[in-house]
C-alpha cells in the first residue's frame, strides 16, 4: 500500500476517487459556439443510499471511443451516472426548440440530457437522465429504467443493421426512485455521437429572431460535418441550401432504412430529428411484427400522426420547419424549394434500393417496383411477420425450398403467383451472389418489444444477463447465432399488448 491511499474500510467507500478519468482527450467542440446556446451545470448526484451498478455496456462503442481495455473501473461507473466529474469535461446542457405532434411547442432543450463533451477523435458524450436542467420545464431530469435499456439496445441494433443513429456506451443503473405511472427507478445513458444537433436547435433562433447565432449555428454545422456544402456550385454558391438539400438528402436515406427494415420511430417531432440523418432520441419506438402499414407503434399518439407508412411524409414535414428555419439564411424561398426537393427523389430511389436488396437483386429492373408494391400488399393483407418473412425468403432462394415462407400465407394462390414473378426475375441473376445479398439485407434478429420487455423485467429484478445476450445477437443480426432461434421467433400473443408511451 502506497502512503497516498487508504484501503476501502477506512475510507469507508469503495471509491475513494472525486473524480473521474476516462482516458480520453477532450477538445472544444459545441461549447465553441457560445453561452447563447448552451448552459453549463454539472450532473446531479443520484441520491440513494446504493451505489450505481452497470446494467449494460458496448464494447464496440468503448473501442470506438478509444476508451482503456479496462475502463468499467468504479469511479467511472460514478462518473457515468453523474455522481462524480468527468476529467477534462465542462458539461452542458443545450437549448433548442421544435414542432411536436405537428403543433410549435416553443423552447424545449436538453431537460435531462447533459453534454460530457467532445473527444478529440469527434465524438460527443452525453449522459441522459442525470438530472434537471434549465430546459427541464415540469420533468424531473430522470429517466427510467426499461426506457434506457430500450434506448440502450435499439441504438445499437440500429447500428448492427447499418441504419445511422446516435451510439449508447451504457446504461447505468440505480435504486434511486422515479415516479411515472408508477414508482421506478432512475437509469442513465451514455449516448455517443458526432452531434447531437436536432432541427430543433435551428428552429430556436429561427423563431427567436436571432439571426446572427442562427447563422453562427449554421456554420458550425456545415464546417464540421458538411463541409462540402461552402464548396458547391448548386444554388448559385449558396451554402445554406446546400445544407438544407444535404440534410434532407441524409434524411430521406433514412427514412428508407426505417421504412425497408420495418421501423417504427414513434415520436417523429421536429427536435428529434438529427441533423446528421440519425436515429436519434428512442422513446416508444417498435420494430414491427406482422406487417401493418399502419402500424402506430406510440400509445399517446391517438391520432396516428406517427403511424409507420406516415413516417416518410412526416420526415418531409419536418424539413420543411426546418426549410422554414433556415430561410433568412437562404434567403430565397425558391432556393430553399428546389433544395428541399431533394426529398421527393431520393426517399422513392433510396427505398426501392433497400427493397431491391432485400429481394436479392443486384442491379435496377423497370418490374422491380411492382414485385416490391405486390409482395408489401401480400404481407399487409395477412399482417404477415415481416421479419420473420423476408428471412425465410432469403433461406428460400438459397436452398430453393419455398414451404417455410409459402407456410406463413393463407392465401397461398396469391402467394405462389408472386413467388413466381420472383423466381422469373433471378432467373437473370447469379444465385450464390443474390443469396448472400439476401442474407446480408434480412436480419435474423430485432428488437422486438417483447423481448426488450423481457430483457427489462429481468433488469429490474437485478439480472442483466438478458440484456447482455440480446446485445449480441443485435450487433450481428444477419448472423446465424446457432442456438438463439428464441429470440427470432414469433412473438407471444401477449406482445400485442405491450403498450409504450411518451412516458419515459
Ligand atoms: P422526448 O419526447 O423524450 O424527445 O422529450 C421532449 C422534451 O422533453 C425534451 O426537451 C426532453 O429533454 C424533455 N424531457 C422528457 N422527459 C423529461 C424528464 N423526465 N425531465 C426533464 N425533461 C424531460
Ligand atoms: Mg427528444
Amino acid at each position: 500500500m502506497t502512503p497516498t491511499s487508504l484501503p476501502a474500510d477506512e475510507t469507508g467507500t469503495e471509491t475513494s476517487a472525486d473524480i473521474a478519468d476516462l482516458g480520453l482527450a477532450w477538445v472544444p467542440g459545441f461549447s465553441t459556439l457560445g453561452p447563447r446556446f448552451f448552459t453549463e451545470l454539472r450532473p446531479t448526484p443520484l441520491s440513494s443510499p446504493t451505489p450505481p451498478y452497470w446494467v449494460g455496456h458496448s464494447e464496440r462503442v468503448a473501442r470506438e471511443l478509444g476508451l482503456p481495455a479496462d475502463w468499467r473501473t468504479d469511479a467511472v461507473l460514478e462518473a457515468l451516472s453523474g455522481n462524480i466529474p468527468v476529467a477534462g469535461t465542462t458539461p452542458l446542457a443545450t437549448v433548442y426548440s421544435g414542432h411536436q405532434f405537428g403543433v410549435w411547442a416553443g423552447q424545449l432543450g436538453d431537460g435531462r440530457a447533459i453534454l460530457l463533451g467532445e473527444t478529440a477523435g469527434g465524438l460527443e458524450v452525453q449522459l441522459k437522465g442525470a438530472g434537471r436542467t434549465p430546459y427541464s420545464r415540469m420533468g424531473d431530469g430522470r429517466a427510467v429504467l426499461r426506457s434506457s435499456i430500450r434506448e440502450f439496445l435499439c441504438s445499437e441494433a440500429m447500428h448492427g443493421l447499418g441504419i445511422p443513429t446516435t451510439r449508447a456506451l451504457c446504461v447505468t443503473g440505480s435504486d434511486a426512485r422515479v415516479r411515472r405511472e408508477e414508482i421506478e427507478t432512475a437509469a442513465v445513458v451514455t449516448r455517443v455521437a458526432p452531434s447531437f444537433i436536432r432541427f430543433g436547435h435551428f428552429e430556436h433562433f429561427a423563431a427567436n429572431g436571432q439571426e446572427d447565432a442562427l447563422r453562427a449555428l449554421a456554420d458550425y454545422v456545415i464546417d464540421r460535418y458538411y463541409p462540402a456544402c461552402r464548396a458547391t456550385e448548386r444554388f448559385g454558391g449558396n451554402a445554406y441550401a446546400a445544407l438544407l438539400e444535404a440534410v434532407s438528402e441524409r434524411t430521406a436515406a433514412l427514412l428508407a432504412q426505417w421504412q425497408a427494415v420495418g421501423f417504427c420511430h414513434g415520436v417523429m417531432n421536429t427536435d428529434n430529428m438529427s441533423i446528421l440523418g440519425l436515429t436519434i432520441d428512442y422513446g416508444p419506438f417498435q420494430f414491427l411484427d406482422g406487417f401493418d402499414p399502419r402500424h402506430i407503434c406510440n400509445h399517446s399518439d391517438t391520432s396516428g400522426r406517427y403511424a409507420f407508412n406516415q413516417q416518410p411524409n412526416v420526415a418531409y414535414w419536418n424539413l420543411f420547419c426546418l426549410a422554414q428555419a433556415l430561410l433568412p439564411l437562404i434567403g430565397d424561398e425558391e432556393l430553399a424549394v428546389a433544395a428541399l426537393a431533394s426529398y421527393k427523389t431520393v426517399f422513392p430511389a433510396a427505398f426501392e434500393g433497400r427493397m431491391r436488396a432485400k429481394l436479392g437483386l443486384t442491379s435496377p429492373d423497370e418490374g422491380d417496383r411492382a414485385l416490391i408494391e405486390g409482395v408489401l400488399k401480400l404481407l399487409a393483407a395477412e399482417k404477415v411477420d415481416y421479419t420473420i418473412f423476408w428471412r425465410r425468403l432469403s433461406h428460400c432462394l438459397a436452398d430453393g425450398n419455398a414451404e417455410p415462407v409459402r407456410d406463413l400465407f393463407l392465401d397461398r394462390a396469391g402467394f405462389d403467383a408472386w413467388l413466381l414473378s420472383f423466381w422469373e426475375r433471378h432467373a437473370q441473376v447469379p444465385r450464390a451472389e443474390a443469396a448472400d445479398k439476401m442474407r446480408l439485407s434480412n436480419p435474423k434478429f430485432v428488437l422486438r418489444n417483447h423481448l426488450g420487455q423481457q430483457a427489462i423485467e429481468a433488469a429490474a429484478g437485478g439480472d442483466f444477463s438478458g440484456v447482455a445476450t440480446l446485445l449480441a445477437l443485435l450487433e450481428t443480426p444477419f448472423e446465424e447465432h446457432p442456438g438463439a432461434d428464441a429470440y427470432a421467433g414469433f412473438p407471444p400473443d401477449w406482445a400485442s399488448t405491450i403498450e409504450i408511451s411518451c412516458s419515459s
